[in-house]
């Protein structure tokens, strides 16, 4: 049988595991991300012994997944302490030699679930996290999206609710849809946990009103045939059907398609690998190199 290694890096934790190439997972630890130096024994001393043929690794980003650039397998610029700039794949591949592929949590994401879940069988899909952060990837023609990078599609521009006089938490927009709509621009906003905000709160209508606008702009650009929704905010069960109310509205009818019009509730729906999309995901990527 083969035995591949899967790798769900996080800003907050590591999640190391075994798996199959039908998507079933043996075996799992995590530990907390610290140093780069620290973090990554916990990985290595993981997979010693394991004999593994091949490491799919989903990252927190932004990345450098492009193979043949010269900073391919880095992370690149983000603000987590110590990890920028990190050479990931290099320190693997100093203890590993096996194919390894590496890609964004959310692509990784998006491939376990048009692999093993809810887009099975269809040509495309795309998957959205929302939680510390927004990031979505996509598989589309069966591949995933790649271009000069990785898409950011967590920080596209969205329409200012009229009731939102919240600035946005992005360091670099400070209101896109990522400084409007992640966790801790709901927490900034409202002065408490989206947690524990109660479902009738303002906080929901308008957090669906920004997603809602995110996904319209991912239908018309990339046509994806299954829009799957992860993370914690995505916790908050209400929020599934507010969403999809927005996006018909949106739409408008524009768009003819019976997914759209008639069966939005099987369109846009939770992941189907649940709290395994990360580390399903990285074992998808695994796969690939099979
Ligand atoms: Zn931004």
């Amino acid at each position: 049988m083969t035995i591949l290694g899967a790798i769900e890096a996080g800003g907050t934790k590591f999640v190391c595991g075994i798996g199959d190439e039908q998507g079933h997972i043996h075996d799992r630890v995590s530990f907390a991300t610290t140093t780069p130096e620290e973090t990554m024994r916990q990985v290595i001393q993981y997979f010693e012994r394991k004999d593994v043929q091949a490491i799919g690794l989903g990252s927190f980003g932004p990345i450098d997944p492009i193979v043949g650039s010269p900073t391919y397998g880095h992370i690149t610029s983000t603000p987590k302490p110590h990890w920028a700039r990190y050479n990931l794949i290099g320190k693997l591949q100093e203890h590993f030699d096996v194919p390894m592929k590496f890609d964004t949590d959310v692509n990784g994401a998006a491939l376990g679930e048009y692999t093993w879940g809810a887009a099975r069988g269809l040509g495309s899909c795309l998957y959205i996290t929302v939680g510390t952060g927004i990031g979505a990837g996509a598989v589309v023609g069966g591949s995933l999206l790649q271009g000069l990078s990785h898409p950011e599609m967590g920080h596209i521009l969205v329409r200012r609710h009229p009731e939102d006089a919240y600035q946005g938490h992005c360091p670099y927009h400070n209101d896109c849809l990522e400084g409007l709509a992640a966790g801790p621009a709901i927490e900034a906003r409202w002065e408490q946990s989206g947690s524990d905000l109660p479902e009738d709160h303002p906080a929901w209508s308008m957090e669906a009103f920004y997603l809602a606008q995110a996904l319209m702009s991912y239908i018309l650009i990339l046509s994806p045939q299954k829009i799957i929704m992860g993370g914690g905010v995505m916790k908050q069960s209400h929020l599934m059907p507010e969403i999809r109310k927005h996006v018909k509205q949106l739409l408008n009818g524009y768009v003819q398609h019976p997914s759209l019009l008639d069966h939005m509730d099987k369109y846009i729906v939770a992941p189907n690998l649940g709290d395994d999309a990360g580390l399903s995901g990285a074992l998808a990527l695994a796969k690939q190199l099979l």
